[in-house]
């Protein structure tokens, strides 16, 4: 018989959103008639903008002639999208990255994980606590990690906690690590940083010699000035950052798939006999091998974000959402809970009830009020005692949601 990868047998179960799956389903067998609200699952509810979807339309059209047909485009992505994607993500905001720097692709989280396959295995390694778990398992299944701790989390991974004490934002190691995830906007806990703050992190990184992987998925969401869209607006960033970057939240294409990934031609790392190489190279060679690029069609969906049209429908998208936290955040915090996030994020993370895990508040709020949500401790052992919700859904069930937790 064929060898298993071992490393797949030390992930835990996916615990988490199965386990959710599981509560509600029992619930509703109980109570079938009721009306559940799911403010769980991070993914948006609102449809596509219509600028995305003519121009999909169009390039659908082209595909069915002759003249418009095309076949396998650039792995690294159509230039044209490229282009558009440097002129109004980065060079308008001071950040010099070339189009070539831009690698497009099929999402986040798999860039975010594929990554893994252009460094060394002895890397040391940090995330946050709670973290998105797409960091943790693809560490844990590319063998970087040991076995599964008892009291959570993995063996061999530093874990930055993040929590109310230190509002939310990770604390530079005391010890050197080659690589470090951050994610800001932050996925769960909608906490941010701001430039003064992750320029510390940019010193931290050129001084170690550490790479940072920084996941700006939610940057659109924000709202305040003194926040950094991107590490490269961070003087340095540049010889020390990847940036992953998404077109799933801004413009609800998370069932449509486009993304990106910026590696800097200036990011190097280092053989074991101590040369310098550049990573932009392996990666490139690492697409053009496994990956043969994001549809015409999709590609030519997201370059219509950049259009006047476009661009406008994003905006009405985000403050769609914003005022869905932002109702969410008031209501919650009028019937006496603590609230974070929810201002710069499309995330709401609250206290839950000192009486209370995370898992007896999610049960509580499914069984007196149909609401769903996801537990903080289902995010990482720093994550116990909180709660996310998510701002994804219509305005009249964040409404009706919020009245159902302040009657309960
Ligand atoms: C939603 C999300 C992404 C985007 O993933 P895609 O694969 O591009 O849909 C990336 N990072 C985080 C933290 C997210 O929550």
């Amino acid at each position: 018989m064929v060898l298993v990868n071992e490393n797949y047998l030390k992930l835990k179960a996916g615990y988490l959103f199965p386990e959710i799956s599981k509560r509600v389903s029992l619930h509703t067998q109980k109570k079938s008639s009721e009306n559940i609200i799911k403010l769980g699952i991070g993914d948006v509810t609102e449809p596509l903008p219509k600028a995305c979807v003519k121009a999909m339309n169009n390039a659908l059209k082209e595909m069915e002639t002759h003249a418009g047909f095309k076949g396998y485009g650039p792995e690294q992505g159509y230039i044209w999208l490229r282009e558009k994607i440097a002129n109004n993500e980065f060079l308008s905001k001071g950040c010099k990255i070339n189009p070539d720097e831009i690698f497009i692709s099929d999402g986040s989280k798999c860039d975010s994980s594929n990554i893994l396959d252009i460094l060394g295995q002895d890397n040391s390694i940090a995330v946050t606590d709670p973290v998105y778990p797409v960091y943790v398992d693809s560490n844990v299944m590319t063998g970087r990690t040991g076995n599964p701790l008892e009291e959570g989390g993995y063996e061999g991974l530093t874990y930055l906690p993040i929590n109310e004490d230190n509002g939310f934002k990770p604390q530079i190691p005391q010890q050197k690590v080659d690589i470090i995830y951050l994610c800001f906007p932050n996925n769960p806990t909608g906490a941010t940083v701001s430039r003064k703050e992750l320029k510390r992190w940019v010193d931290y990184a050129i001084q170690n010699n550490s790479l940072i992987f920084f996941d700006a998925a939610y940057e659109a969401f924000i709202q305040d000035e003194d926040i950094p869209h991107s590490i490269y607006e961070i003087e340095g960033a540049k010889s020390c950052a990847i940036e992953f970057r998404s077109f799933s939240k801004n413009a609800g294409f998370t069932g449509v798939r486009c993304a990106y990934t910026v590696i800097p031609k200036t990011l190097s790392g280092k053989n074991l006999n101590g040369e310098k190489i550049q990573l932009w190279s392996l990666w490139n060679r690492r697409q053009s091998t496994k990956f043969n690029g994001v549809s015409y069609v999709v590609q030519k969906g997201a370059e219509a974000i950049y259009t006047k049209e476009g661009k406008e429908e994003v905006k009405h998208l985000i403050d769609f959402y914003m005022n869905n936290a932002s109702i969410m955040r008031e209501e919650l915090q009028s019937s006496g809970f603590t609230v974070f996030g929810g201002t710069n994020a499309p995330y709401v993370w609250m206290k839950v009830p000192e009486t209370m895990s995370s898992w007896d508040f999610f049960d509580y709020l499914l069984d007196k009020a149909n609401i769903v949500g996801t537990p903080g401790s289902g995010f990482g052992k720093a994550g116990e005692g909180y709660f996310r919700l998510s701002a994804f859904n219509s305005l009249d069930n964040v409404v009706d949601a919020m009245n159902r937790i302040t009657n309960i």
